[in-house]
């Protein structure tokens, strides 16, 4: 295919397309972006300020003490440091606004004024945008050699700050997959298993953003007050705080890839290591692009045949890991563990035997 870019033309075997929620690629090929519209609109601006009330807020801290409302509106003003501010504020009436119309220096005083008080000045607006409570999500992940990352592929609320972290995961799903394909050493179905291992995750923060924004709603009605009241109390219950923090941060992702160790499929803390070159990290295997075989406990037998693209790490871990060896895919997530007594050459092999190893 054919893709011009900026006036640069390329011919390219795939099209990644991770161009963000207004996505060329997904318009031109006329792919449905089926979900809901937004229902609210919101200004987000890096301003700053020359003269500021007591209301104004001096320092970071929890999101409750960064938050007013004030003349029909919400705002979030986050100091950046000397007269630099974030300010991202909204009101019910804003919902029709086109997401295109420039955000006007006169609509932040209005806001800022009605929120922070009249003698809160507006200095300079450094830049600003408009955003909505949008929520869509592609049907396919891949349009035959189109790819689609990011919030190309799906929108939603920016509650809880998810956007980036999955759109990064996406990329970093798709990069090794891409990268077999591309070199065709990738086994069938290596690259579709992008979509069935990312969409699930993407319809996932969908699914609780939606959820979030019902809570976060900043007119809510008697029953959202309640419900939102008893969610405060459920928060405070260490294991429901930690269930909800493994979801909004991406960490207790598991994916369903063959094998009985419970580590499978799960990515692992990054720990300390100590190597033959010295003390490392876990993340500090992976910047080859390789899969990494970490061999905890010497438990590996130095003739294992291991193809060119599998690196094998001899390592030692004060912190028990729960495995004695481990095949990561490039990705940094688990394929393969065992325990001291596992029949390590037979069952590693049989799995770089498999789809992994084919595609490096
Ligand atoms: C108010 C707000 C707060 C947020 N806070 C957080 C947060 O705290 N944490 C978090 O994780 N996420 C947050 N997000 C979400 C996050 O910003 C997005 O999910 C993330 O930026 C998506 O990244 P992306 O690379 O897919 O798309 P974008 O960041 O939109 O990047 C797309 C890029 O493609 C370029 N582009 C577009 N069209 C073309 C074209 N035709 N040709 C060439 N280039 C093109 C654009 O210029 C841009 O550089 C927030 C979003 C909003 C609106």
């Amino acid at each position: 295919m054919t893709v011009t870019a900026d006036g640069l033309q390329v011919r390219a075997h795939y099209l990644a397309a991770c161009e963000g929620g207004h996505s060329t690629v997904r318009k031109l090929l006329g792919l449905p972006f089926p979900g809901r519209p937004g229902t609210q609109q919101a200004v987000l601006a890096d301003i700053r300020l020359s003269a500021v009330s007591s209301l104004v807020p001096q320092q970071l801290g929890h999101m409750s003490t960064l938050t007013r409302q004030g003349g029909g509106y919400w705002a979030m003003l986050a100091p950046l440091g000397g007269d630099r501010y974030r300010i991202t504020f909204g009101r019910a009436d804003q919902a029709d606004i086109d997401r295109d119309t420039p955000v006007t220096h006169e609509e932040i005083t209005a806001a800022l004024q009605a929120v922070y008080g009249e003698e809160t000045t507006l200095g300079a607006v450094d830049n600003s945008s408009r955003f909505s409570d949008a929520t869509r999500q592609l049907e396919h992940n891949r349009a035959g050699r189109v790819l689609f990352a990011g919030d190309a592929a799906h929108i939603h609320p920016p509650l809880g700050g998810q956007g980036l972290n999955l759109g990064i995961h996406d990329a970093i799903n798709l990069g090794w997959k891409l990268a077999a394909a591309v070199q065709d050493r990738a086994p069938s179905g290596l690259l579709d298993s992008y979509h069935t291992e990312r969409h699930p995750v993407g319809a996932q923060v969908l699914h609780h953003t939606s959820a979030q924004r019902v809570l976060a709603d900043p007119h809510p009605s008697e029953d959202v007050a309640a419900l939102r009241d008893i969610f405060i109390d459920l928060l405070r219950l260490p294991d429901t705080n930690r269930h909800l923090a493994g979801l909004m941060s991406g960490l207790s992702l598991r994916y369903e890839l063959p094998g009985e160790h419970p580590l499978t499929g799960q990515r692992m803390p990054d720990v300390d290591l100590v190597t033959a070159a010295g003390p490392t990290r876990l993340s500090a295997l992976f910047g080859s692009g390789h899969a990494v075989l970490l061999d905890l406990a010497g438990i590996v037998p130095a003739d294992l045949p291991l193809p060119a693209r599998v690196d094998l790490v001899r390592a030692t871990c004060t912190d028990d890991v729960g495995a004695a060896a481990l095949l990561f895919r490039p990705d940094g997530y688990v394929c393969w563990a065992a325990e001291k007594s596992d029949a390590c050459g037979k069952t590693l092999l049989s799995t770089i035997a498999g789809d992994l190893a084919k595609a490096h």
